[in-house]
């Protein structure tokens, strides 16, 4: 992350670093204000109004991206491979998954459409059947 915002030709401030080390350390999906409160326990110069205002500018230099489930808040993740997110809506914890299945068939659609696929983002929303083990590349709670 600290290496892309470089590149990004983003001029990293010890602020901007904290935050980004804060992104890149975050195995889950967190929403400014848990960000705020990581980042800030790192560095206690930073400011909600700070984050947010890193968060602007990283996403505009497509660094991170915006997850939103439905909650209400904007929640935020380091950008990397595309991956789809399944929301668990009895407690709210977000599974990625990926599957190459869905891939062919979106390739398919923006094809028939004219189009080359070039990214995609699906929120899938459900509730597990009972207490069965989760079968996702990774589990992320925010
Ligand atoms: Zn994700």
């Amino acid at each position: 992350m600290l290496e892309k915002c470089v590149k990004a030709g983003l001029r990293m401030t010890n602020q901007r670093v904290s935050i980004a080390t804060t992104l890149d350390e975050s195995l889950d999906h967190p929403d400014a204000d848990e960000i705020y409160r990581r980042a800030h326990k790192v560095d206690p110069t930073i400011s909600i109004a700070t984050v947010y205002r890193t968060l602007g500018i990283f996403e505009k230099a497509g660094l991170i991206q915006k997850v939103t489930v439905g909650d209400g808040r904007s929640h935020y993740e380091v950008a990397r491979d595309d991956h789809e997110h399944l929301v668990d809506v009895e407690n709210g914890q977000i599974h990625e998954f990926q599957s190459e299945q869905l891939q062919a068939l979106l390739t398919n659609i923006a094809d028939e459409m004219g189009f080359e696929l070039t990214g995609h983002k699906l929120q899938v929303y459900g509730k597990k059947h009972g207490n069965v083990a989760c079968r996702c590349i990774q589990i992320k709670v925010y």
